[in-house]
C-alpha cells in the first residue's frame, strides 16, 4: 500500500484535480490519498476567521462570497454528471452555510479551527465524488476519526495506529481511500490542526502507522533540486537522499518539506518520494534510510542568522565555561543552530533574535560579546566521511572571494557548512555549485 499526498497546488483547479484523478487511478488498488486544500483556500479561511476576530462581519462574509463564486467555477468545470454535481454543491453549501454561522455565534479560537479546517474537507469531498463520477471505488474516511494529538500537542501515535489499522481493514475492497491532510483532534477531542504544510506531517504519520510500501509526495516541482533554483543556475533534482540529508536540507531552507514532516517515516523506515504532479514520469527524489558514498549531493541556506561571538580569557583552560554560555540560550529559549569554539571564544548561531538583548547582557558576564546580524548559513550535503579527501579544498577553492564568518564541519559525516554575510548568499551559492555539482 502505497500513501500518495497531493499538495494544494497539484488539486488547485478543476483541471489540475483531473490531472490528479488519472495519477491516482494509474497508481493501482488500495492506495491512501490525502489531500491539502485547493491552493489559495486555507489563506482565504484564515482571513474570514481573522475578520471574524475581529468583528469585522461584513468583510468575513465578503470573503466567503468569493470563495463560494470560486468553488461554483470548480465544481461546474470538475462534473459530467448532474447527481455527482448536485451532490458537491449541497456538500459545500452546508460549508458555506457554516462560515456563515459564525457571524451570529460569534468567534473564538476554537472556532477558527472549525474555519480553516474546511479547505481540506472541500478537496477530499470533491475529489472522492469525481473518482466515483469517474466509475472508481474511492471512500472518503475522515481525518478527525483517527488523527489525534497529545497533550503535548504532538501526534499520538498509538491512538492514530490504532485508529486508522482498522479503518484500512474495513474498506479493504476500496479501490482507493481518501482523507484530509493538516485536520486532526486535540488532546481532548476538539477539531484542530497539524499547523500550516501540515499535510505532509499527515502523509508521513500514516505512512508511518500502516507501515505503507512508500510515501509519495507529489508537488509542483520535480524533487528535491542540488540547490533552490530561484537564486541558483543549473541545479538539477537530487536522485536520493538519506532522511537525515534531507532534514538538513529543509532546515536550511529548502522549502521543499518541513525536517519534522519527515520523521515518522525516518523511524519507520518508510521511505518518501517526491515527484511531480506536472511531469508524474519524472524520477523525483527519493528519502530513505540509506547513505550514498560518494559525492556531494546539494545545498541550502538559510537567511536570517544572527552570529555571537564570547571571547574570553577565562575560557583558556576553564572548565564549565561552555555550559554556562549554552545555559544563557537555554534560559532565554533560543535554540543555537551552529558552534565553532577555539581555545579563547566561542561563535553561536541563532535564527530567532526575540531575546537577543537580554542574552547578549547575559554572556557579558563572561566576557566580551560581538554580535553580527544579517548572516547566512550556507550548508552542503552529501558523503563527507574521512576518506573523502580533498571536498574542503574544492569547496574553499570555490568560496575564494566570499567573507566567511564561520565553517562547520564534523558535526556529522554528511554535511559542511558556512556563515556568510546575507548580502553574499546568491554568490556563495552560486560559486559553490558550479564549482562542486557542475564541476567547472
Ligand atoms: N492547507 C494547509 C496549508 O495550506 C495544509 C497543507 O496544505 O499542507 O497550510
Ligand atoms: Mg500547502
Amino acid at each position: 500500500m502505497k500513501i500518495l499526498k497531493f499538495g494544494g497546488t497539484s488539486v488547485g483547479s478543476a483541471e489540475r484535480m483531473k490531472k490528479v484523478a488519472d495519477l491516482i487511478m494509474g497508481r493501482g488498488r488500495g492506495n491512501v490519498v490525502v489531500l491539502s486544500a485547493m491552493s489559495g483556500t486555507t489563506n482565504s479561511l484564515l482571513e474570514i476567521a481573522d475578520y471574524y476576530a475581529r468583528g469585522n462581519r461584513a468583510s468575513a462574509r465578503a470573503a466567503i462570497q468569493r470563495l463560494k463564486g470560486k468553488y461554483a467555477t470548480h465544481i461546474r468545470q470538475l462534473y459530467s454528471t448532474t447527481a455527482a454535481r448536485e451532490r458537491v454543491e449541497a456538500f459545500v453549501n452546508s460549508v458555506w452555510q457554516l462560515l456563515g454561522s459564525f457571524a451570529a455565534d460569534g468567534y473564538s479560537p476554537q472556532a477558527a479551527k472549525q474555519i480553516v479546517a474546511q479547505g481540506e474537507i472541500m478537496s477530499t469531498n470533491m475529489m472522492t465524488a469525481y473518482l466515483q463520477e469517474r466509475g472508481c471505488k474511492a471512500v472518503l474516511v475522515s481525518a478527525l476519526d483517527f488523527m489525534r494529538t497529545d497533550d503535548q500537542d504532538e501526534p499520538d501515535m498509538p491512538f492514530i495506529r490504532s485508529r486508522f489499522l482498522p479503518i484500512l481493514e474495513a474498506n479493504e475492497d476500496a479501490d482507493i481511500i481518501i482523507t484530509q491532510g493538516f485536520i486532526c483532534q486535540d488532546a481532548q477531542g476538539r477539531l484542530s490542526n497539524l499547523k500550516r504544510g501540515g499535510s505532509d506531517y499527515t502523509a508521513s504519520l500514516l505512512g508511518a502507522a500502516a507501515r505503507a510500501e512508500i510515501i509519495e509526495i507529489w508537488t509542483d516541482i520535480d524533487g528535491m533540486h542540488t540547490s533552490d533554483p530561484r537564486f541558483v543556475e543549473g541545479t538539477r533534482p537530487v536522485h536520493q537522499l538519506h532522511f537525515e540529508e534531507a532534514a538538513e536540507l529543509a532546515y536550511f531552507g529548502a522549502k521543499i518539506l518541513h525536517p519534522t514532516c519527515i520523521l515518522p517515516a525516518k523511524f519507520a523506515g518508510i521511505p518518501v518520494r517526491l515527484l511531480n504532479t506536472m511531469q508524474p514520469e519524472a524520477e523525483g527524489t527519493i528519502i530513505n534510510n540509506h547513505f550514498d558514498t560518494g559525492g556531494l549531493k546539494a545545498m541550502a541556506a538559510k537567511d536570517g542568522i544572527t552570529v555571537i561571538k564570547i571571547i574570553s580569557g577565562r575560557m583558556l583552560l576553564a572548565r564549565g565555561f561552555l555550559r554556562k554560555v549554552f545555559e544563557i540560550f537555554e534560559t532565554h529559549q533560543t535554540s543555537i543552530d551552529m558552534v565553532t569554539t577555539s581555545e579563547v571564544g566561542v561563535s553561536i548561531t541563532i535564527d530567532d533574535p526575540t531575546h537577543l538583548a537580554a542574552i547578549e547582557s547575559d554572556l557579558r558576564q563572561y566576557g566580551t560579546v560581538e554580535t553580527d546580524r544579517d548572516m547566512c548559513i550556507i550548508c552542503v550535503v552529501g558523503d563527507l566521511h574521512l576518506d573523502q579527501v580533498g571536498i574542503e579544498g574544492k569547496v574553499a577553492a570555490a568560496m575564494g572571494d566570499i567573507p566567511i564568518r564561520m565553517i562547520s564541519y564534523g558535526g556529522s559525516n554528511h554535511n559542511i557548512s558556512f556563515v556568510v554575510p546575507a548580502a553574499y548568499k546568491q554568490q556563495a551559492l552560486q560559486a559553490l555549485h558550479t564549482k562542486l555539482f557542475l564541476n567547472e
